[in-house]
């Protein structure tokens, strides 16, 4: 049942992430983010394959705790591990290289991992107009602004709809500066 196994993965991924907390001068709970992309997917996006629902619950759970790929696996299948995977940073590479291949492999990610790129990025630039890390300077908000359009650039076509609100929300920041 498509609604169960959702639940599931958000149920799985708020366990694994139950000691993190985000970096905005909150440190509000780590599982807030995954929830809020499956919701932008779903409710702004209209985005109701439970592959995609899953993945975005899951997307930080192997770069950022200590799941394995076997673990989502056994749990989620094959094609909801592949597009976790797809989304994942090799942690093992300096950051400015993870940074640049993001953009790289934005442009030859599969469809459901594309729409779960584009939602994180929405995600991440709306945390930072509402509620910024609190060491971030404005120079460093406008780099990550940047540095998330490079990527959206390469997901473009995917989904219009939610394009144009990464689009908003990177005016609404322009404006700001
Ligand atoms: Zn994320």
């Amino acid at each position: 049942m498509t609604l169960a196994v959702v639940l599931r993965a958000a149920a799985f991924a708020a366990e694994k992430h139950k000691n993190q907390r985000r970096k905005d001068a909150e440190a509000s709970p780590y599982i807030n983010h995954p929830i809020a992309l499956a919701n932008v997917l779903a409710s702004e996006g209209g985005v109701i394959d439970p592959d995609v629902l899953c993945a975005a619950l899951l997307h930080d759970t192997i770069e950022d705790t200590e799941t394995t790929a076997e673990e989502l696996r056994r749990d989620f299948g094959e094609s909801v591990t592949a597009i976790v995977l797809e989304v994942t940073d090799d942690k093992s590479l300096p950051k400015a290289e993870r940074k640049r291949l993001q953009i790289e492999h934005a442009k030859h990610a599969s469809p459901q991992a594309k729409l779960v790129k584009l939602a994180d990025k929405i995600c991440n630039l709306r945390d930072i107009l509402a509620s910024p890390p609190s060491d971030w300077p404005a120079e460093r908000k406008r780099a990550y602004f940047d540095w998330a359009s490079d990527v959206v650039a390469g997901v473009r076509g995917i989904h219009p709809g939610l394009e144009a609100v990464f689009d908003g929300l990177h005016a609404r920041h322009a404006e700001l500066v």
